[in-house]
């Protein structure tokens, strides 16, 4: 789910990259259709200055290479959207009132009556098809605009990787909020909530996901709900989590060691560096020409070799921007090839039910010759 970003120095919005509207109407150019119906928020966002979750309500972008843009937005989100685009046309609905017709007859009027509507195919639900169908009934679909917008979003620039930069330190500096608070009995939940508490002290007004805190054999669900376990002297903690700043998103996770540094089980810190050592290898071999399936292999094939293959259970990495989710997949199968400004997770872990989970992520900008970690958060740490 897409999350609000306040950006201070921008007034409340999210300044997104003009550059990419202009890569965004160049592709337009080589599709035959009349215009662009865009509804997914983070798209909104990707193309314009602003950043919104509508809820259940109608939001939607239209463009046309000829033609200046449109925002139709629920009415109390107006003012926002108006202020953050001032060129553009604003139409809004209030909610007793029908969008659909609202929509669709803004549209005839600012478009010439366009046919021929290309959409985002993995987004436009069959609810929105229909009903846009009834009040036009000329509407033709036309190209599927998912994949070109997968693929302005695949390539950051200087000013994302910068935001991705900054946000990374935000997620570090939880992680060292969240180690700072362990102490013996305290609840997986009260550290996220010491966590979140501090971050949104710090100016944080989301994080880019729950915030996962795991103790013991916990952590060995990849995607544990933290609750009410207390913690116990000589375990293990891990904590994935990430920040929204300025719009882009942090992830990372760092397993520490809660307690005396000779109380640790051989067997569960010789899997720690394993896992660890994996996630060194395939960050040392990213660099521009490598495939994505060929940097997972390094570390699923090195963590194999130790035995312990089966128990790696997902993709090695996904990407990270606007959203905490998206392209390139770091995964077998996946043989894109990796360029300047691509950015994404590494993040192995081996998973052993009732026993021991770990996992170590950092997120990556691909450089010209190499790679750049957003977060620096030492991964090996013991607390007392
Ligand atoms: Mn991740
Ligand atoms: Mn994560």
């Amino acid at each position: 789910m897409l999350k609000y970003a306040y950006n201070k120095k921008y007034g409340g919005f999210i300044m997104s990259n003009k550059q990419t509207y202009t890569n965004f109407i160049t592709a337009l150019k080589q599709l035959d259709c009349d215009i662009a119906f865009i509804q997914d928020p983070t798209t909104v966002s990707l193309l314009t200055h602003y950043t919104t979750d509508p809820h259940e309500r109608v939001l939607a972008m239209v463009v046309s290479v000829n033609h200046s843009p449109l925002l139709f937005v629920p009415a109390l989100e107006k003012n926002m959207a108006q202020a953050a685009e001032p060129t553009y046309t604003v139409i809004s609905y209030q909610d007793h009132e029908n969008p659909w017709e609202i929509l669709t007859s803004a549209i005839q009027k600012q478009f010439d009556l366009p046919t021929k509507w290309a959409v985002e195919k993995n987004f436009i639900t069959l609810h929105t098809a229909e009903n846009l169908k009834k009040e036009n009934s000329e509407i033709q679909w036309a190209d599927d605009l998912t994949p070109i917008i997968n693929d302005l979003r695949l390539r950051k620039d200087a000013d994302a990787i910068q935001k991705l930069k900054d946000s990374g330190t935000y997620a570090d500096k939880a992680v060292e909020i969240g180690i700072q608070s362990l102490k013996e009995g305290i609840t997986e939940l009260e550290v996220v909530a010491k966590i979140e508490y501090e971050m949104k002290k710090l100016g944080i007004t989301s994080m880019s996901f729950d915030t996962m805190v795991l103790f013991g054999d916990h952590a060995a669900d990849p995607h544990g709900i933290p609750g009410d376990r207390k913690l116990r002297k000589n375990e293990w903690v891990l904590f994935d989590l990430g920040t929204m700043y300025n719009g882009y998103a942090s992830d990372m996770t760092r397993t520490i060691f809660f307690g005396e540094e000779n109380a640790k089980e051989v067997r569960h810190q010789e899997i720690f560096t394993i896992v660890k050592t994996a996630h060194d290898l395939a960050i040392q071999a990213v660099k521009p020409g490598m495939k994505a399936s060929q940097i997972d292999a390094i570390a699923r094939d090195y963590i194999t070799e130790k035995g312990y293959g089966k128990y790696f259970i997902h993709r090695l990495g996904h990407g990270i921007g606007q959203s905490c989710h998206e392209f390139p997949s770091i995964m077998e199968g996946n043989d894109m090839i990796l360029e300047e400004g691509m950015c994404f997770s590494v993040e192995p872990g081996v998973y052993i039910a009732n026993d021991y989970g770990v996992r170590v992520e950092d997120c990556l900008v691909v450089t010209k010759d190499g790679c750049e970690l957003f977060t620096h958060f030492p991964q090996e740490v013991t607390k007392n």
